[in-house]
């Protein structure tokens, strides 16, 4: 179980609230890059695409150019073959034309003609190849080359026939034919060439341009790479940021920075599966055996006075000085204990690595003290004081429960009046089911017990002296909605060993006032005996919560009784007196219960502020004449007589007693025998009961009331 009541949880909330406004700790925000981020990437982005569609704009063109460019290079230079092929066949023609002037044969008119046959189909391939730019050229070419192999055939045919007009015609006619038609062929070929050349430069410049633009554009895009790169390096780091921030956010108080419940109970978790594997979190090097016998510390620390800081100082002051208790606890701690707030004025503390339970309430003791110095706010001075309940746990030990100690021990602690308390497994046996209703009864009170599960039982006290009934003692029953009616044995101790007392004798004496004050208005005027705990009485809300109960109602004062047992005055004789002298200042009766249990002095109980002695119902029970019972009830009584105080017995379980009780000047009596407890409703029919009774008793058949003594 781990719960706060209600109210408290909703008080931190509120706090929390007005916290998260104020957001004094700084949280990264969770949503996306922001505008400025998301432009500069989509602008990096596009860029790089631009980038990419250039460069590839530009490799696509580059690679057309250099084709192109490749082709004319190569149809240069066929052009060129083909030309030179024809220079070279006329060459030859004329070497055969000059052979055979020499040796007119018929093989050398063969290989003439058979060279002269290649000359033509050259030109035409120059043609083919480019018809545009050789065309002309090759079309003169072959005109000049008709004219020159006519003028060649001419003088073959004179040389032939030994034609001595053969030398005029070689003279004047072949030869300039032949070296005109050579010069034009050459002067085409070697145009063609240079065109090729410059075809190969221009091929060249291409590829250079092409190599330094890709590479411009492959450099540039690589850094747009980069820069997106970073950018996503960025927003990742951001998002792991974000994240980190949004699960710090959920694992934080956001006012103090201090890790939340969620984070403690988790923590706390961790540490006693550590120790259950021997490792204690964050200690020096300790041998195994050694860690085993560490164990871990979990306090819970509430604010005592935090409320009067939020009323008076506003809770702006508050929320500063739960900001400072923080500091100062984290200050306090060592480095490896973890300091929490749970919520509200609620802090709690893990030590998780102890070697005794002494050394826990030593680290308690320093925030307690921690706590003491006063608070300097900017809206004024405050103090708080702490009150810290501890518990030490050890090895595998269950989460919950170490923190159902912490808060058990620190309701104690607060019922002490602050201070550090250390929960006591013994005085409070855990039994789960003792949880469970302590649980129960603590948000029932914290709730202010809506549906009226508590209430009060009265049973009738009868004055001897007349057999009236004035005063009834107020009981509480719990009418649990599982467990049935629940006697005060079944949930007192649980509450008193825990620190619920004060709150439930404050809720049992305003219901206690109001049904007294029901009665008076309804013209039975009933003193109600409300039983108060002793811790009550150093409580400094008690004065003032019964003042304050009879303001409410208008019950007069003489109407309602305190009862409290004789041990209860004893542990703080000083404090406890002048609580019930303030008490009585006020008009309220003072009961000493229980008495003759407690083992008073003489002394003490002549210095105690009661207006009434209750002898307890031990001594009544079996009071029979000369009995030590007897002898202790006489005394009791005659001391109360001394003291001018009045004296009630209780636990009258036969009304044989009451003979005896009268006898010995005994005022009141109360008990079975006369009446049970019962419910508000039976209440006048169990007073009739009670008077009936007592006046049936053989005693009172005397006429007239006895006088006691
Ligand atoms: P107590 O103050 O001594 O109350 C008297 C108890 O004796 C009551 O028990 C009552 O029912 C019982 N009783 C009455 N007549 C007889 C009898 O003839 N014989 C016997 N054997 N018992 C009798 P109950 O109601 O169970 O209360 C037990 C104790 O619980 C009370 O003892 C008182 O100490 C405490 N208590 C009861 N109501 C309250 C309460 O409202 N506030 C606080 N703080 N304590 C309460
Ligand atoms: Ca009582
Ligand atoms: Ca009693």
């Amino acid at each position: 179980m781990w719960f706060r009541p209600a109210r408290r949880a909703q008080e931190g909330r509120a706090r929390d609230g007005r916290a998260r406004r104020r957001r004094p700790h700084r949280v990264p925000s969770t949503d996306g890059p922001s505008p400025g981020v998301r432009r500069r990437s989509l602008g990096t982005t596009g860029a790089l695409a631009s980038v990419l569609l250039a460069l590839g704009a530009f490799t696509i063109g580059g690679s057309a150019v250099t084709t192109e460019q490749a082709r004319r290079h190569s149809q240069a230079l066929d052009v060129d073959a083909w030309f030179s092929e024809a220079g070279n066949a006329i060459a030859q023609d004329e070497v055969h034309v000059r052979h055979y002037q020499v040796e007119p044969s018929v093989a050398v008119l063969d290989r003439y003609r058979a060279t002269a046959a290649r000359v033509l189909p050259a030109l035409r391939h120059a043609m083919a190849r480019d018809p545009e730019g050789a065309g002309k050229d090759a079309q003169r070419l072959m005109g000049e080359q008709e004219a020159y192999r006519r003028l060649a055939d001419c003088l073959l045919a004179l040389v032939a026939d030994s034609d001595p007009t053969a030398v005029g015609l070689d003279r004047i006619g072949v030869t300039p034919a032949y070296y005109t038609l050579q010069e034009d062929i050459d002067e085409v070929s070697r145009a063609y060439h240079a065109r090729a050349q410059s075809q190969s430069v221009a091929m060249r410049r291409g590829a250079t341009r092409m190599l330094i633009g890709t590479s411009a554009g492959f450099v540039i895009g690589l850094g747009l790479v980069a820069v997106i790169w970073r950018m996503v390096l960025g927003y990742q780091r951001r998002l792991v940021q974000d994240a980190y921030a949004s699960q710090h956010l959920a694992l934080h108080d956001p006012l103090t920075g201090l890790p939340n419940r969620v984070l403690f109970r988790r923590r706390l978790g961790d540490s006693l599966a550590a120790h259950a594997e021997g490792e204690p979190m964050g200690t020096a090097v300790l041998g195994r055996s050694d860690r085993r016998d560490r164990q871990l510390a979990v306090m819970i620390i509430d604010l005592n006075g935090f409320k009067a800081v939020n009323d008076t100082l506003g809770h702006q002051a508050g929320d500063e000085l739960l900001v400072e208790v923080g500091r100062r606890l984290r200050a306090s701690a060592r480095e490896d204990d973890l300091v929490a707030r749970l919520g509200g004025d609620e802090f709690a503390v893990l030590v998780p690595d102890l070697s005794s339970p002494a050394e826990a309430l030593a680290i308690a003791e320093r925030f307690a003290g921690a706590l003491r110095h006063d608070f300097g706010l900017a809206e004024g001075l405050a103090s708080v004081s702490g009150s810290i309940g501890v518990t030490v746990g050890a090895a595998g030990g269950d989460a919950e429960e170490l923190v159902r100690q912490a808060d058990a021990a620190m309701y104690r602690a607060k019922s002490d009046g602050g201070g550090v308390t250390l929960f006591e497994r013994g005085t409070d046996s855990s039994a789960p089911d003792r949880m469970t209703l302590f649980g129960e009864l603590r948000a029932l009170l914290d709730a202010g017990d809506p549906e009226g599960q508590l209430e009060l039982h009265f049973q009738p006290q009868v004055r001897l002296a007349d057999s009236s009934v004035t005063e009834v003692e107020a009981l509480v029953r719990w009418r649990h909605p599982t467990r049935g009616l629940l006697l005060p044995a079944a949930f007192l101790s649980i509450a008193e060993s825990r620190g619920l007392e004060i709150p439930l004798t404050y809720h049992l004496l305003d219901i206690a006032v109001a049904h007294a004050a029901r009665w008076q208005a309804a013209g039975h005027p009933l003193t109600v005996a409300v039983n108060v705990s002793s811790r009550c009485l150093l409580d400094g809300a008690f004065v003032p919560r019964v003042q304050a109960a009879l303001v409410r109602t208008g019950l007069p004062r003489h109407l309602i009784k305190v009862e409290l047992t004789e041990g209860s005055v004893m542990t703080e004789p000083e404090r406890s007196r002048e609580t019930l002298r303030q008490i009585r200042d006020e008009g309220v009766k003072v009961s000493i219960d229980d008495f003759g249990t407690g083992f008073s002095s003489l002394l003490q109980l002549k210095q105690l502020p009661a207006d009434e002695l209750k002898i307890d119902r031990s001594f009544v029970r079996w009071l029979r004449p000369d009995t030590e019972d007897f002898v202790l009830v006489r005394s009791v009584i005659e001391l109360a007589r001394n003291l001018g105080l009045t004296v009630v017995a209780e636990g009258i379980e036969s009304l044989d007693t009451l003979e005896l009780l009268a006898d010995l000047g005994c005022d009141l009596v109360q008990g079975f025998a006369l009446s049970e407890p019962v419910p508000d409703e039976a209440l006048l029919n169990a007073c009739e009961q009670a008077r009936q009774r007592c006046r049936s008793a053989s005693w009172s058949a005397l006429p007239g009331p006895r006088s006691p003594g």
